[in-house]
C-alpha cells in the first residue's frame, strides 16, 4: 500500500505512521524526519534548512521534491511506503504525481488526520521527539522507548513556531485536501480520539 498522510502538524500523523510501519511494515518517508537527520549531521543541506526549519517555516519545493525522489528510489520503498510530511504545498503534490507516475507506481490513498486546531498547540508544546529515530511521545518520557535514545523538545516546538507552522498550514497544505478529494483518493478520520482509536478507525478506512 502506497500512502500520503495529510493533517496539521500535531495531528498525529507521525504516530499513526509508526503503527502502520510496526504492523504492516511500509516505508516511513518522513520529509521532517530526513531533514532534521540532515541538520543533526550538519550536511550542506542540514546548514542549508536549519535556521527555517527552527522557525517553522517550509523549505524550499525544490529541495524537499529532490531528497523524496531519493528516498522513493530506493529498495524498501517498494513494499509500499507512507509519505508523512510530504507533499506539503500544492507543486510538491502535482510534482509527486509525476513521480509517482514517471515509476509506475500507483498512489492508493491519501488518509487526512483531522484535528481540532485547539487540540494541536497543547500537544506540540508537550511533545517530545526522539533525538535519534524521530518517535514522538508526551512529556513525561524522557527515553525512547523504541531505540533508548534522549528525548527532546524539538526547536520548532515552542509557541512562536507552532503558529508560524499552523499559519503555513492553513495557506498551503490544507489546500490538498480538496486535491487529493478531487482525485478520488481521500480518506478521512477523526484524529481527535485517543490514538489506539484513531488507528482502529486508519486501518478501517483502509480496508487493512
Ligand atoms: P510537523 O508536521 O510536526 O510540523 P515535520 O516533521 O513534518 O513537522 O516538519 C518539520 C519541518 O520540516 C517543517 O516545519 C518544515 O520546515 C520542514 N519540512 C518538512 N517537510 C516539508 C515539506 N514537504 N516541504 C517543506 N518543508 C518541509
Ligand atoms: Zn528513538
Amino acid at each position: 500500500m502506497n500512502l500520503v498522510l495529510l493533517g496539521a502538524p500535531g495531528a498525529g500523523k507521525g504516530t499513526q505512521a509508526q503503527k502502520l510501519v510496526a504492523e504492516f511494515g511500509f516505508a516511513h518517508i518522513s520529509t521532517g524526519d530526513l531533514l532534521r537527520s540532515a541538520v543533526a549531521a550538519q550536511t550542506p543541506l542540514g546548514l542549508q534548512v536549519k535556521e527555517i526549519m527552527a522557525q517553522g517555516k517550509l523549505v524550499s519545493d525544490d529541495i524537499v521534491i529532490k531528497l523524496v525522489q531519493e528516498r522513493l528510489a530506493c529498495d524498501d520503498a517498494k513494499k509500499g511506503f507512507i509519505l508523512d510530511g510530504f507533499p506539503r504545498t500544492i507543486d510538491q503534490a502535482v510534482a509527486l504525481d509525476e513521480l509517482l507516475s514517471s515509476l509506475s507506481i500507483t498512489l492508493d490513498a491519501a488518509l487526512y488526520v483531522n484535528v481540532a486546531t485547539e487540540a494541536i498547540i497543547t500537544r506540540l508544546s508537550s511533545r517530545r521527539t526522539c533525538k535519534s529515530c524521530g518517535y514522538t511521545a508526551g512529556a513525561d518520557t524522557t527515553v525512547c522507548p523504541s531505540c533508548a535514545s534522549e528525548m527532546i523538545q524539538r526547536p520548532d516546538d515552542t509557541p512562536a513556531a507552532i503558529q508560524i507552522r499552523l499559519d503555513a498550514y492553513h495557506k498551503q497544505t490544507a489546500p490538498l485536501v480538496s486535491f487529493y478529494e478531487d482525485a478520488c483518493k481521500l480518506k478521512e478520520v477523526d484524529g481527535d480520539a485517543d490514538p489506539d482509536v484513531v488507528y482502529a478507525e486508519v486501518k478501517r478506512q483502509l480496508s487493512l
